[in-house]
């Protein structure tokens, strides 16, 4: 069992919106990785009353960058030898290929097999996405 409060090595997942830690622990693949996980759910927060958080035990070298897609108010940090190296703050991708699912049941990547959910950043400031075939929007 992961202890919580003394992460020496990895990775944690802050100010996730409460209720989506579960969401993002699949959406990462998490479940797929050979080290300790744990979700800590309806954390308080100052900021947003309740939230989520996760730690990663002795993995540093994610790729995260679909949490800005989710929710930008996701923090990372990075921790080795039980302190805090690096806060990370989410970067929006410009475009991410098969992470999200289009909705749209006429869509081609719905329609046809093999066709790669691509989509794409259309308004930075919104935080808004759309499918590059059917245009989309990826609600979150
Ligand atoms: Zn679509």
């Amino acid at each position: 069992m992961l202890n919580i409060d003394s992460l020496e090595k990895g990775i944690v997942i802050d100010h996730i919106h409460a209720g989506s830690g579960m969401r993002i622990y699949s959406l990462l693949g998490l479940d797929t990785l050979d080290c300790s996980v744990a979700i800590i759910k309806n954390a308080k927060s100052s900021k947003y009353g309740k939230k989520d958080i996760i730690k990663i035990e002795g993995k540093t070298d994610l790729n995260l960058d679909i949490l800005g897609v989710m929710d930008h108010n996701i923090t990372i940090n990075i921790i080795d030898m039980g302190r805090i190296v690096e806060k990370r703050s989410l970067e929006l991708p410009k475009q991410v290929t098969n992470v999200i699912r289009c909705k749209n049941p006429r869509c081609i990547s719905n329609a046809e097999e093999g066709v790669d959910h691509i989509f794409r950043l259309c308004n930075e400031e919104l935080q808004q996405y759309r499918c590059i075939y059917c245009e989309q929007e990826f609600q979150k």
